[in-house]
């Protein structure tokens, strides 16, 4: 240590921990004492009688602890900060907005392969080129490879790429590769060099078809605000063109110089997305999403951090990634509820996309063909810009809709008979059938037809899940699973009767009568596997399967031009669920499903399954869209003091024991009740929706409130606390800020 260094040196660190506070840390004798660390820095520190990861935020001059019993920091891992200050002040603000503990924001926001590796050098790829100083030109090959074909095949496919070729581009054009590359490496006929990880081609191809007036509109309106921060809405129907006006907008960001990022909901609709930004764009693409491992994922947001790579398609936590020549975000599907994050540091992707737009002063565009009632409300309160694209660019006609009556029908497997006979209309006509159901399995349950007894979870409110095929019954809600029993577990009966249909009972209900047409079921339990989604995808568009059965995973992106026919199998659920977004999602539902099958030259149909054919939001949704539904919807929400009217933080706690959970709620009520709360409602404790999940008992306090600020000022004082209540060791609790559903 050089003689002349400042002692005490003490800095302030967030530890990845359950905490709401910052840990300081002398840093004596670890570092060249004179330099200064950058926020964001990884350090290893002591912590209990673990040793973490955590992140430094500043240097302070003293402490509430004496500096002699502050515990040392064991190293500092990084030179420069892995986040820039952009990110950290995003993470800064999210940590207070959505009440969650800094160390474990940030340790959320980064990628999980520097949790696990010390050494941040960017991860790259391998590449091979012919050695320049040896290798010869033109179709000659090598003398000393006359015997050794494998090896001349390799050199004749690196001589042919101007830019060499990594193991991927191997990988597609030949295989068992690698010991002919090996031998080549060492004759120095070739050379090994690295580069970033990144998608391109090199032969971009412009938009085809000319634009139509709306998309025009709509890409001017943005382009002309490219400067500064505004939150456009493009709400167009599916198939009008929203993807045009991405890249339209990309294209002119990325000739600019600037980086764009966009998020799309679900890996399922990453490839096809990806094809048509790599088709259309002359830059360098990099992808993030869950599918990919831990190294994948880090070299890609490493590409992007490093500026390698301009454009970045990825899932939820890509908002995280530096990107620092950012100038344009774009959110597809932005209703999708797979933005926010529902464990742990439970954000909103959409919503701090926003707000790193706006930090950043640069435009966010929101697409969608049905946009969150959030999203809408903004809208009205003029808070976002919309552009609608109200006419189909694909040409094709919307579907007719349907309501099909339930009541008194006969029934088979879940399916009125008017809906067998219109399957079998459209399969003879050479059509392709697409059921939705959203429950996978066979059965939601069984019961013995003698004494009544059903499947329920020992640790759940719940029924287990019937799961023919394998013969097993499935919790969907904590994971149990066991044998299915052949007999009445109560009075020994074999009468055992499946009650209700799922996924699997209808695939095979349909594959019986329907013995001609290939059915494919499309849901979690068949798509487990890698590639397995991606070939029922190819299946279902290459027409080889005649019906598809799914759940709203199918709803996704996924484009079915030659589908006719429709089902929508279970709406009631819905209408009457105790989730408060249910008939918002319902409506999603039937608009993004209808608008994504039928030719062009013809309208296809979708039928809707329902005890309630009156029901007013149905009504509403049929006779005059989407628009409609979502304002008398949001009408009912300002009614019924929900969100996005008014505002509100789930506490949710959960125990072994049944009292303490409730017991811990009741001692977080009674310290709010300590201060004026002003405006903020409390509601609670009450029991969660399934007041039993995993053996555990579940119960929340809801906080509502007009204003945000009053709500936010109020949890910023109120959650640090409660980890110090007595209850708190004997609990699990979580903080939803914005929740998605309140269960
Ligand atoms: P969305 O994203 O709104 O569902 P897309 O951008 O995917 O719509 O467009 C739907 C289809 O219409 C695509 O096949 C696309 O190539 C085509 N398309 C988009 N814009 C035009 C246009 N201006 N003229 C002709 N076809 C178009
Ligand atoms: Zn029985
Ligand atoms: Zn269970």
């Amino acid at each position: 240590m050089p003689h002349n260094a400042p002692q005490n040196r003490i800095v302030r660190i967030a530890v990845p921990c359950p905490l709401y506070k910052t840990f300081d840390y002398r840093l004596d004798g670890i570092t060249d004492s004179h330099k200064k660390l950058q926020p964001g820095v990884r350090l290893r520190v002591p912590f209990g009688r673990q040793q973490l990861t955590g992140f430094f935020i500043e240097e302070v001059s003293d402490c509430d602890v004496p500096a002699d019993k502050l515990k040392s920091v064991i190293a500092v891992l990084d030179e420069h900060s892995l986040l820039p200050a952009e990110i950290l002040d995003l993470l800064l603000w999210a940590a207070k907005y959505y009440a969650h503990p800094l160390g474990d924001v940030i340790q959320t926001a980064l990628p999980v392969y520097l949790r696990n590796n010390d050494d941040a050098t960017p991860l790259q790829s391998s590449y091979w080129q012919i050695n320049p100083v040896t290798g010869t030109t033109g179709d000659d090959i090598p003398g000393t490879l006359k015997r050794a074909p494998k090896q001349q095949q390799i050199y004749r496919l690196l001589a042919d790429a101007d830019d060499g070729l990594d193991a991927e581009a191997l990988n597609a054009v030949t295989e068992n590769w690698r010991p002919a590359v090996r031998a080549l490496l060492e004759k120095q006929l070739i050379i090994e060099k690295r580069r970033a990880v990144v998608l391109s081609t090199h032969n971009a191809s412009p938009c085809e078809h000319s634009l139509h007036d709306e998309q025009r509109q709509a890409i001017a309106a943005i382009q002309q605000q490219a400067d500064s921060h505004a939150v456009h809405v493009v709400n167009g129907i599916t198939g009008s063109g929203k993807t045009e006006v991405y890249l339209a907008l990309c294209e002119t960001m990325l000739a600019a110089g600037k980086q764009v990022l966009v998020l799309v909901p679900e890996i399922g609709l990453t490839p096809q997305l990806t094809r048509r930004f790599l088709q259309r764009l002359d830059t360098q693409i990099v992808v993030l999403h869950s599918a990919m491992n831990e190294r994948q994922r880090y070299a890609a947001w490493s590409a992007a951090a490093g500026k390698q790579a301009q454009l970045l398609i990825g899932t939820r936590s890509s908002i995280f990634t530096p990107l620092p020549d950012l100038g344009l975000i774009i959110i597809d599907e932005e209703h999708d509820g797979s933005y926010k994050q529902q464990d742990g540091f439970r954000y909103n992707a959409r919503d701090l996309a926003i707000v790193r737009a706006r930090n950043h002063n640069i435009p966010v565009v929101l697409g969608s063909a049905t946009p969150s009632l959030e999203t809408l409300n903004n809208i009205n309160e003029q808070r976002y810009q919309v552009h609608y694209l109200r006419q189909r660019a694909n040409k094709r006609k919307l579907p007719h809709i349907e309501l099909v009556n339930l009541c008194s029908q006969k029934m088979q497997e879940g399916m009125a008979q008017t809906l067998l006979d219109r399957i079998r209309r459209h399969i003879k006509q050479q059509g392709q059938v697409l059921l939705f159901i959203n429950r996978r399995g066979f059965a939601p349950l069984l019961m013995c037809h003698d004494c009544g007894w059903t499947t329920r979870c020992a640790r759940c409110d719940a029924h287990m899940t019937y799961h023919k095929r394998r013969q097993q019954l499935h919790c969907h809600h904590c994971g149990s699973q066991r044998p299915a029993p052949d007999n009445c577990e109560e009075c020994g009966s074999n009468n055992i009767l499946a009650i209700g249909v799922g996924t699997e009972r209808i695939e095979q209900f349909l594959q019986a009568s329907f013995p001609d047409t290939r059915v494919s079921r499309i849901d979690r339990d068949t798509t487990r596997n890698k590639g397995s989604l991606q070939d029922k995808l190819e299946k279902a568009h290459s027409g080889e399967s005649g019906i598809l059965v799914g759940t709203q995973m199918l709803a996704k992106g996924h484009d079915f031009p030659n589908i006719t026919l429709v089902c929508i199998l279970d709406t009631d659920q819905a209408l009457f669920s105790a989730d408060f977004r249910a008939a918002e999602h319902l409506a999603q539902l039937i608009t993004q499903v209808s608008g994504r099958a039928g030719r062009a030259e013809k309208a296809g149909e979708v039928l809707i399954q329902t005890h309630h054919p009156e029901h007013p939001l149905l009504q509403l949704l049929l006779h005059k869209g989407y628009p409609a539904f979502a304002e008398a919807a949001l009408a009912e929400r300002r009614a019924a003091g929900l969100p996005p009217v008014r505002h509100l933080v789930l506490l949710r706690c959960e125990s072994v024991a049944t009292e303490a959970a409730r017991q811990f709620l009741q001692q977080a009520s009674e310290l709010a009740d300590r201060v004026d709360r002003q405006g903020v409602d409390l509601f609670g404790p009450i029991p969660a929706p399934m007041e039993r999940r995993a053996g555990r008992f579940r119960y929340q306090i809801m906080l509502q409130s007009e204003q945000r600020k009053t709500l936010h000022r109020f949890i910023s004082w109120w959650v640090p606390q409660l980890q110090q209540l007595p209850a708190a060791r004997k609990v699990r609790w979580s903080v939803d800020v914005d929740p998605y559903d309140t269960f």
